[in-house]
Order: structure tokens, then C-alpha cells, then sequence
């Protein structure tokens, strides 16, 4: 398989929150998408890896997502060891994908920030012809950041306002992760995703606003960007 684009994260739902508009944006186009989770997110309080596992299937459909995987690194203990970039590695060998997306590099939580070391290690090493895995030597030409989990200036911002709907669909589609609605025991999970994506809608809203849309997910590449035609820039200055 072939695929334009690739987002890579720690845990599944994390695509979604963060650039699960994107995706589907970019599969709307006309472009093959896919989602590779290191871990199955078994360390969330609730729901089982087979849960899990099917919410996250259901997430990809959703997304119009045309490959998901599982890389199936230990939850809370992911680590840019050798072993997981070499498989890392050999996914990308096998996907080919034109552009990836990583978390941020700076995150609250270690398994975010490893992820991105883990999968920018594993990006590079696939380019390495000596490399002791199986497959044809490939290396993905754009490396973008996702920074809506880290609070720092994008590079750009991609608008998702047709998108936002579907994003949430998609985000519901983990439906055992949402808080209790009923007179449950009260969750002791630091951050359940309903409320997770409060905070992400919220920064879709002002992203978006930032370029003079309802909503936005924003991104950070280490390039600059070359421009040609300085008369077509998007989003008005004053
Ligand atoms: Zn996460």
C-alpha cells in the first residue's frame, strides 16, 4: 500500500483529537490516509484493548481512514528503544507514506513526546539501506507536527469547519471512554476524553478564528514554507 499521509501517535484517540479533521480533509480530497496507534491505550481506565480496538476501527471508518495499526507498544512505557523503531521502520517501508504527522515534541505526558522521538527515529532509520529489516529503503518526504496537545505557535493551520462535525463523530466513536452520564462512582481519570475534547474544540475554535475560519487544527513544520506567488497568500493581515 501506498498512502499520502500517515499520522502516528501514542494512543488511540489521539488522532482524532488532535487532527482527526485533517485526515478526513485529506481523504476527501482524494488522498489515501492512514492512522498507526503505538499502543492499544490498554492503560485507560475503562474499556478493555477489544473495546478499544473496535472503537478505534469504527474511528477510522468514520475518517474515511484507509489503513489502521497498531504497533502495539506498552502503554505508559513508550520508548524510542531500538526494537520499536526498527518496526516502527518497517510499517513505513510498507506504507510509503508521502507525509507524516507526529506529535509535538514537548508534551505533559511522557508517552506523547517519546512518540514523537520514537516515530521521527523510526521515520529516519527506514531510509537506511543497511537496516536489518525486510522491505525497500523509503524515507517520507514531510514531517509535520501536531501541536494541539502542546500550546505552542503553529506553522499553519489547516480548516477543518466542514470537517468539525465528522471530527466528532469520530471522537463519540469512543464511547467507552466518555465519563459516566449516570450517578456513577466519580471518574478518578485525570483528564476523560469528553472533556479532552472540550479543551480540543475550543482550541479548533481559535485556531480557526486565527485564519478567519469557525475552526482549525493546527500544525508546526521545521522548514520554512516557500511561497511562489505572494499575491495568492491566504488570511487577511489587517
Ligand atoms: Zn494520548
Amino acid at each position: 500500500m501506498k498512502l499520502d499521509l500517515l499520522a502516528i501517535a501514542a494512543h488511540p484517540d489521539d488522532v482524532e483529537l488532535t487532527c482527526g479533521g485533517t485526515l478526513l480533509k485529506t481523504a476527501r480530497l482524494g488522498y489515501k490516509t492512514g492512522i498507526l496507534d503505538l499502543t492499544q491505550g490498554e492503560m485507560g481506565t475503562r474499556g478493555t484493548p477489544e473495546t478499544r480496538a473496535k472503537e478505534a476501527t469504527s474511528a477510522a471508518k468514520i475518517l474515511r481512514v484507509a489503513w489502521r495499526g497498531t504497533l502495539s507498544v506498552p502503554d505508559s512505557d513508550v520508548q524510542p528503544g531500538r526494537q520499536h523503531k526498527l518496526r516502527l521502520a518497517h510499517v513505513i517501508r510498507e506504507l510509503r507514506p508521502h507525509t507524516v504527522i507526529l506529535p509535538y515534541w514537548e508534551a505533559r505526558h511522557p508517552d506523547h513526546y517519546h512518540a514523537s522521538t520514537l516515530a521521527y527515529e523510526g521515520c529516519f532509520l527506514a531510509g537506511l539501506k543497511q537496516l536489518p529489516i525486510e522491505g525497500e529503503a523509503y524515507r517520507p518526504f514531510k514531517i509535520l507536527y501536531s501541536t494541539s496537545y502542546a500550546g505552542v505557535r503553529p506553522t499553519f493551520v489547516v480548516d477543518i469547519t466542514t470537517e468539525f462535525d465528522t471530527r466528532h463523530k469520530a471522537i463519540l466513536a469512543y464511547g467507552s471512554q466518555f465519563r459516566p452520564k449516570t450517578r456513577q462512582k466519580k471518574s478518578k481519570v485525570f483528564l476523560a476524553i469528553d472533556r479532552l475534547e472540550d479543551e480540543m474544540n475550543q482550541l479548533a475554535r481559535h485556531y480557526g478564528q486565527m485564519i478567519g475560519v469557525k475552526y482549525g487544527e493546527p500544525f508546526l513544520q521545521k522548514e520554512l514554507l516557500a511561497v511562489d506567488d505572494v499575491i495568492k497568500l491566504p488570511v487577511r493581515s489587517i
